[in-house]
């Protein structure tokens, strides 16, 4: 049984011209031979009526405090009415289409609710509904813990479930339907001039996402790599119309040693601890910071240990509890809101000389001041404020040629 699995992301679903492309290229997959899964995610953006950011808008009122768990249960059902649509748009079409819910999907988490972990695939269901001939249409982002509770697994965590399934299924391949065509050498919303990237390597794609590329959820580009899935990244446009290719991520991908650098990730407004303290005194008590951090399940990057000075960056939706840590231990600090990353990434980057020093000077030579580096085989990071970034990206992409 060849089996494909077919991603629409929220924008490929947001009208109903897009959920008849959508439910074309379902057909089309059938009509080549092939037994699609659909995995969708919620219809549309914030403001349009099922949009996960607009169910958290629902809630977004202080005097309605819900729960981790009510509040899953909540944003499951974006994508469970945008699964019970498209079934429907498959139907009118005269297609056999059953909508499923994570949970009837054999979706099993973890009970971490709002980032749970898919511990398991009970493929009993999908299996039983591709040998009747049916299309099963899965609604995204969503599980069921051992104790039938219903989670989600993080924004973007339609990617994962595509990922997931996809392994547990053998499909051939993933398809990922969004509102780009591709993935292109930075996000092409900050800066217009990017260039699609017809293929990449699973690792690049790893790094892309985990430094801030918002284009694949990392765990579903973590899943892919290891089980070497093929992944192909397109808009869902009209036939025709998107003709053109998408992007591949593949390992059989040659990877291009000419080609330094594939892309520029970004991530936005990060917040930036400077802890201060005197020179001379013994600093074993601030570097109790990070023990205390951890107790609250607070994750740290960029972190930077000098005789004078602790810096590190936290995650947004820590920041608050972060504070409160520094600030209940009396540590002298500042935190910072208005700087972002910029990270360059590249398979073609191991082992060559010279690339840091490529970076810096470029950045440099254009009054763009770099507070902190950190770097891998194929990655470079740079602290930058924010106000300098899309400058960045430019001069970036004009000196490893990415245009
Ligand atoms: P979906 O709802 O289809 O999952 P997302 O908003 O999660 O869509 O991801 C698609 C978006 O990712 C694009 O609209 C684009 O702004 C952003 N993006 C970030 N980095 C890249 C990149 N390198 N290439 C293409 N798109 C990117
Ligand atoms: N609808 C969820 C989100 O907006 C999941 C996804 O789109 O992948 O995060
Ligand atoms: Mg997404």
């Amino acid at each position: 049984m060849r089996i494909r699995l077919q991603k629409f992301g929220g924008t490929a679903l947001a009208n109903e011209e897009k959920r008849q492309q959508a439910a074309e290229k379902v057909i089309t997959t059938r009509k080549d031979g092939y037994y699609p899964v659909v995995v969708v995610s919620a219809m549309g953006r914030r403001g349009q009526a099922y949009a996960t950011d607009t169910l958290l808008d629902l809630i977004k009122n202080d005097k309605i405090s819900l729960t981790a768990r009510n509040k899953d249960l909540l944003l499951s059902c974006g994508e469970i009415v945008s699964a019970v649509v498209m079934a429907a748009e498959l139907t009118e079409k005269g297609q056999q289409a059953i909508a499923l819910t994570g949970a009837q999907a054999g979706i099993i988490t973890d009970d971490n609710f709002g980032s749970a972990v898919v511990k398991r695939v009970d493929t009993r269901k999908i299996m039983a509904l591709l040998k009747e001939g049916k299309i099963p249409v899965i609604a995204g982002f969503q599980g069921i813990t051992v104790g039938g509770e219903i989670t989600t697994l993080g924004r973007g965590g339609s990617d994962t479930t595509a990922a997931v399934l996809a392994y547990a299924l053998k499909a051939e391949k993933i398809e990922i339907y969004t509102d780009v065509p591709g993935i292109f050498t930075t996000d092409p919303d900050k800066y217009a001039e990017a260039s699609k990237i017809t293929e990449l390597t699973h690792q690049e794609i790893c790094e892309l996402s985990h430094l801030g590329a918002k284009i694949i959820e990392p765990k579903a580009a973590e899943i892919a790599r290891e089980v070497e899935l093929p992944i192909e990244v397109k808009y869902n446009g009209k036939d025709g119309e998107d003709g053109e290719e998408g992007t591949l991520i593949d390992n059989v991908v040659q990877i291009d040693h000419d080609r330094t650098i594939t892309g520029v990730a970004t991530r936005d407004k990060v917040v930036y601890v400077e802890i201060d303290f005197p020179e001379s005194k013994n600093n074993q008590q601030e570097l109790e910071i990070f023990k205390l951090l951890a107790e609250r399940m607070i994750s740290l990057d960029m972190i930077n240990i000098r005789t004078d000075k602790i810096t590190f960056l936290v995650d947004k939706p820590r920041r608050a509890t972060a504070e409160k840590v520094l600030k209940n231990n009396h540590y002298n600090f500042k935190i910072y809101d208005d700087f972002c990353k910029v990270s360059v990434v590249g398979s073609g980057m191991t082992g060559q000389p010279g690339v840091m020093a490529r970076v810096v000077a470029c950045l440099k030579n254009h009054d763009i001041r770099i507070y902190q580096t950190v770097d891998s085989h194929t990655t470079i990071s740079c602290l930058l404020k924010q106000e300098r970034q899309r400058e960045a990206i430019a001069v970036l992409h004009e000196e490893f040629n990415l245009k």
